[in-house]
Parts: structure tokens; sequence; C-alpha cells
């Protein structure tokens, strides 16, 4: 046999930008070695004709640290074309930790990203101290290529222990972190993430550490990046102000690495600062460096209880609340008492995510059969029809319901013409699946099949062609992911196979596939037929098929003598 395989017939969006042309891909020892009319006989061929043959997706930010020990495959990413992760974003790492520190990292994962605590206890099998060590522990038994970044989080847990959630470093601490961050790149990490996010907390409503990290902590810390010539630098920091620029701005030159700031993408509430960030990075990469924003695809729905939801923790009256008992809670609600207070607390009139708009608001599933009536509307429809106040509408279906009604809250996102001068920015990044991450409220898998059929097929904001190049060889560049991402001799055998005509999103749905027996959404697609890692197929009309080729990525920092 000349090759392991041959992908005979499709359409190669080669992940350039380039028009797309008609190809066989062959395929031996995992990568890509003729490509146009291949003559010869291959182990295993796939009839491509009347479908896309693409690099595999790049899913630039998730929180899978955790779920790759249980789930080697990151499901729902390879049903969505995704063939390689990176995780570590948003200073949260389960490594390095020092014996005993264990749990103090989980805290930070449990309310923060919001994953089920049991499932961790169960499906993290500790045992690791460096980063390196927890590189070597999920290398080899990978479906999914999975690289990483060094968490500011765990960084500073490990130096400075319980204190780290209390004060600022001394500077032999910063030398020390700064110690760890370096190991972490030169075992391979693809660079370095920290969190700032105001509404970021450990599970027992303390700050995440690196929220008390001075300017001068982080930028010795980034530092690495550039005296070691690689990694990105990826950051969180909550609610815009031009100051996050100036920092990502002067993080970008004193590094010359690339640099991830904020989400950009249209807010209800604030329905031009998707300009002004866009207008913000501009002079940074005319200088000549670089620092990309990341955009959703999907707008942005989240589902939300009040027995469960971070929707309010902006607002410090109903964040006390919701860190109560549930009856405590219940009894509060009814509370006329605390009721003006939430008002209150609503009513301040300083910028916050949550747009406190009760028509964005929908009554998604109702518990009570004699409230089914309410459901697909919005809370002030639903207040209309009960002759109720907004809130108090709000607030008594919740109580009469035992908290259990499930609203969404659709907070962003979906404003077409904002979305196309997001999409068409060439410093605007794809993907922000948060993928491992808030697991029982939202499901964005699906960010890329989203972007290839909403954004691309539908609404014709981006050709095929820059819809693929924003999923892989974009994310590819940017992050230093090397040999990837491209269709290309040399490259490596990492592939999607789809259907341009038919691919895209379906709703999320519930599975009880996390351990402990916990549950979670997952996320199917329409349109993709093959998911090839590494030139293994892992993933065949939906199905994962049980090949493991997936690889560490690592940085160039690890490759240098
Ligand atoms: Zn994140």
């Amino acid at each position: 046999m000349d090759y392991d395989l041959l992908l005979r017939g499709g359409r190669v969006v080669d992940g350039s930008g380039q028009p797309s042309y008609l190809a066989d891909v062959a395929v031996k020892d995992g990568k890509i070695v003729e490509l146009g009319r291949v003559r010869g006989s291959a182990e295993k061929t796939i009839d491509a004709q009347g479908l896309v043959v693409s690099p595999g997706f790049i899913d630039h930010h998730t929180h899978m640290d955790a779920q790759v020990f249980w789930d080697p495959y990151a499901t729902s990413e390879p049903q969505h074309g995704i063939t390689s992760i990176v995780t570590g974003n948003c200073g949260l790492t389960l490594a390095p930790v020092k014996h005993g520190d264990e749990d103090a990292i989980l805290k930070n994962f449990v309310r923060v990203e919001a994953m089920p605590r049991h499932a961790l206890e169960q499906g993290v099998p500790w045992g690791w101290h460096s980063y390196r060590d927890y590189l070597n522990r999920i290398e080899g038994r990978l479906g999914i290529n999975v690289g990483g970044l060094v968490g500011h989080i765990a960084v500073r847990q490990y130096v400075m222990g319980e204190e780290s959630v209390e004060r600022q470093a001394t500077p032999a601490e910063i030398q020390r972190m700064k110690a760890l961050v370096l190991e972490g790149m030169e075992a391979g990490a693809l660079g370095f993430s920290t969190n700032r996010n105001e509404r970021h907390m450990r599970e027992d409503g303390k700050p995440v550490p690196s929220r008390l990290a001075s300017d001068e902590e982080l930028f010795t810390l980034c530092d690495v990046l550039g005296e070691v010539n690689a990694g990105a630098f990826q950051s969180t920091l909550g609610q815009f102000t031009p100051k996050h620029f100036e920092m990502y701005n002067y993080l970008a030159r004193r590094t010359q690495r690339p640099v991830i700031g904020q989400t950009v993408m249209y807010r209800p509430n604030a329905p031009k600062r998707w300009k002004e960030q866009l207008d913000a990075v501009m002079p940074t990469f005319r200088d000549g460096y670089r620092l990309y924003l990341r955009t959703h695809t999907v707008p942005n729905f989240r589902t939300f209880t009040l027995s469960n939801t971070q929707a309010f923790d902006e607002f410090p009256k109903w964040k006390h609340l919701m860190f109560m008992e549930i009856e405590a809670r219940k009894k509060s609600l009814a509370d006329p008492e605390v009721r003006q207070n939430l008002r209150a607390d609503l009513a301040d009139p300083r910028p916050t995510n949550f747009h406190r708009r009760w028509d964005l608001v929908t009554i998604e599933k109702a518990a009570k059969p004699e409230n089914q009536k309410y459901v697909g509307k919005s809370v002030a429809e639903m207040a209309e029809m009960r002759g109720q106040d907004h809130l108090d509408a709000f607030l008594d279906l919740s109580l009469e319901e035992n908290l259990e009604t499930s609203f969404r809250n659709a907070n962003a996102g979906g404003n077409p013409e904002a979305m196309r001068e997001i999409l068409q920015n060439p410093y605007v990044l794809v993907g922000n699946s948060d993928a491992g991450a808030h697991v029982q409220y939202n499901a964005e898998f699906g960010y890329g099949t989203t972007l290839l059929g909403l954004w691309a097929r539908e609404r014709g904001v981006l050709s095929l062609e820059q819809a693929v190049h924003k999923l892989t060889f974009q994310v590819a560049t940017v992050y230093g992911i090397t040999g990837r991402g491209l269709v290309q001799p040399g490259y490596a055998a990492d592939l999607a196979v789809f259907n341009a005509d038919t691919v895209n999103a379906c709703e999320p749905e519930w599975a009880d596939d996390y351990p402990a027996g916990t549950g979670r959404l997952i996320q199917r697609a329409i349109g993709v037929h093959y998911t090839i890692v590494n030139g293994k197929v892992i993933c065949a009309d939906g199905k994962i098929t049980g090949e493991l080729p997936g690889q560490v990525l690592r940085s160039s920092a690890y490759r240098r003598p």
C-alpha cells in the first residue's frame, strides 16, 4: 500500500483563505503526503465527492483540562470537526500543584467555570506536580490533540498557598512564580493565561488568586514568553474599560508575543462597545505588534434557574442570595424588604454584563402545568399577563415553582451588521467555546459549525475559505501550533470532512455522561462526516471510533536545545 488513508475527490479548502479546489488528499504516517490527482493505493479510502476537506478546526478557548482524563476525545469537539484544543485558559490549570493543594485548585474550577464538584473529584486522577508532569500524564491516551496554557491561578496557589487569595506577592514570590511559568513553557505550554475578572470567585466566595496580582507581578510573568520567544498570552478581565486596552497594548509591545484580549461581541446594553474594541486594537497592529480579540459566533444565550445561576453575580445583594442554602434563599426572595434591595441593586447605573432588560429574558421551561402558557414568552410579557411588575413576576413565578423555572438570557451576539464587521476583522479570532466549562448551562462546541452554517452559508458574512481560515490556520499561527492548520504536504493529517451545503450546529442536549453520574449539555452537528486526527478517523458521522491518535501540542520552546 502506498498510503494509509486516501480522501478521494473532495473540495480542498486548505486553511490559507485561498480559493478551494478539487483534489485527492493522501496520508501516510499521520502526515499529508500528496495532494492533487493522487495515484496509488491506500489502506483506507474515503469518498469525499461533494464534500469539503479542510484542516481540522482548532478550538483555542476551552477548559477541558479535567475532562480529557475521562474523555480523551473531549466530546462534543470532534463531532464539530475539531481536531485540536487549547486548555488552560483564563488563568485556570490543574498544574503546577503542590500535594495538598488539589482542592484549592478545584475550588476555582467549580465556581468560575461552574463544573460539577463530584465529577471533578471523581474524574481527576491527581498525582502530578509540575506542568510537565501534567502534560506527560495526558500524553499517549488522547483521541484529540491537546495543547495548554500555564495558568496564573495555579502558579500563584503553588507559591503562596492560601495567602494567594489574601495579599500581594513579595518580589521573591514573584520570582518563584516566574520560574514556574518558565518551567511550564519549557515543558511545551502554548502560553500563559491570567484572570482579573471581577466576577470570578472561588467556590468559597473568595476572589481567584490571580485577581490579587499587581501589574508588576503580571508583567514579570508575561516576560517569560518574550524571554523564551514562544507562546501567547490570554486573559479574561471582565468588564471592558479603555485601561484594559492600554495594558494589552503594553504587553504586546513588551513581550512581542501575541496577546489575546477579551471577547468582542454585540451587547444590547452597550451597543457601540464592539466598535470601540475593534478600533482599540488597530494601533497595536499598525505599529507591528499582535493584539487579538476573540468572538462568539453563537448568539450568546444562557439558561439559568434561580436555584443555580451566576447571572446576577455582578450585583452584591443578588450574589449574597445565590450563595445561600435553597430554603433560606426562597424565604429571602419572598421578603418584600429583600426585594426592595434587589431592585435597588439592579437600578445602580454602573455598567454590567447583565443587561437588566426583562424583555430579553425568556421563560424556557416551566415546572408546573398551569405555567406552561408562559413558555417562550419574555419575563416582560409574562409580567403583563399576570398584571405584575417585572421583577415581582420573575421572582414569584420562580418561587411558585420551587426555583425550578428555567430562563434563557439573550445576552449578546445576534446583531448581523455588527457580526459582519467583527467576523471580517483580521484581528478577531473566532472561537469562544469555553468547552468544558459551564457544562450544565451551555454547550458551544458548535461555534465552528455555526460559523460555517449560519454566518458563511446563510448570511454570507464570510466566504467558506475565509471561515475555514478563521477556524484553522489563523489560530495555529497565533498559538504557535506548527505543522497544523493547513492542508499541505508535510502538515499533520488533522482534517475535517463536511458538507458545506448542510453543515450546522444542533441545539445542545442533556447527557448523563460525566463522572459520578453527573449530567451536562452536549451538542451534535449536522453535515460533519469525518474528523481525522494525525491520519486516523476519530469521529465518523457523529460517532467516536475508539482510535487514540491525539498528541500533546508543544510550543517551540520545548524543542529548543
Ligand atoms: Zn474561559
